[in-house]
């Protein structure tokens, strides 16, 4: 298919990279340029705008850091939704707020382009490794007509309705349960290094019984080796993803305690100087708690 991929950071650009291993045609854009530059040797076109990018294609990717982002690419001359051909198609597999997935929806309607959101689960590696786990929301022939574009970026696409918001929020309340998992991962190890007991034996006895989840296995190897430099997901846009997921929760009247602990966590990273850090490095305010 001839698609445009806009956003080539840490996922973005494993992600155009596969698609342009299954063998489709692959208009490439970034802001900062030099990114795309790279992608000039592996057989795509390197373009100027986003608008180029979108011009032309059945299908326009968006990767991008947050709502700021997408809608800097989106709207106004020379971007996505002017430049978008009626009847292609925009996947957002950005994880951004309900709302703007909503209000992008609304917009695509208007102009007679059809939009999917897409959010991602997996980290840079699984990116890769083309073994994502999408979640698919949006009018469902879109959806089927964009399988062989999924079933080049992930190992399973799930399709979670019609109302393409829905995939938001099940990305972020995925996102949530991992950041609950990060901070009982790191008071436990706390608890378990101060206690004499070797993180490594902790975590292997627990994710070999109880625990055999990815979840606890990735975040727990992290954690042990204390390695959250370089970051696969960096600790500002997990404290994104938890403001998202706390507006959702308002919107509804959900108290969720946890994430608002967990927001306090990220804000004391940060404060700590551990912007550059993995998320899960909100594990060391508990060990620092612990004197550690
Ligand atoms: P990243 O490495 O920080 O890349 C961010 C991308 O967004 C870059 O291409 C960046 O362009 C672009 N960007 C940022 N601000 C922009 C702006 N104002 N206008 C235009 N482009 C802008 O982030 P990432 O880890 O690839 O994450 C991308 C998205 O996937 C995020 O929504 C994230 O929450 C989600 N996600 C990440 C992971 C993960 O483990 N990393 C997993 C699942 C989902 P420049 O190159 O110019 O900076």
């Amino acid at each position: 298919m001839k698609v445009g991929f806009l956003g080539l950071g840490s996922m973005g650009s494993s992600m155009a990279r596969n698609l342009l291993k299954a063998g489709h045609e692959i208009t490439v854009w970034n802001r900062t340029r030099s990114r795309a530059e790279e992608f000039n040797n592996a057989g795509a076109t390197v373009s100027g705008t986003p608008g180029e990018a979108s011009a032309g294609a059945e299908v326009v990717f968006t990767m991008l850091a947050d709502d700021h982002a997408l809608e800097e690419v989106m709207f106004g001359p020379g971007k996505i939704l002017e430049s978008l051909a009626a009847g292609a198609i925009h996947i957002s597999a950005s994880t951004i707020s309900v709302a703007l997935s909503r209000s992008l929806g609304a917009a695509h309607r208007r102009q007679r382009q059809h939009y999917i959101s897409a959010p991602v689960f997996g980290r840079p590696d699984a990116a890769a490794a083309a073994k994502l786990f999408i979640v698919a929301a949006g009018p469902k022939e879109q959806i089927e007509r964009c399988r062989p574009l999924f079933d080049a970026l992930g190992q399973k696409t799930f399709v979670a309705g019609e109302d393409a918001a829905a995939a938001n929020l099940i990305k972020l309340t995925g996102n949530f349960l991992i950041t609950a998992v990060i901070e009982g991962l790191g008071e436990s190890m706390a608890l378990v290094r101060k206690s004499g007991v070797e993180a490594n034996l902790f975590l292997e006895i627990l994710t070999n019984s109880l625990f055999a989840a990815p979840i606890y296995k990735t975040y727990g190897g992290i954690i042990a080796s204390e390695k959250y430099e370089p970051a696969g997901f960096k600790l500002p846009l997990g404290l994104k993803d938890n403001r998202l997921l706390l507006a959702a929760a308002e919107e509804n009247a959900v108290p969720m305690p946890m994430a608002s602990l967990v927001r306090d966590r990220f804000l004391a990273a940060l404060a700590q100087g551990m912007g550059e850090s993995d998320w899960s490095a909100i594990a060391r305010i508990s060990a620092k708690n612990a004197g550690l």
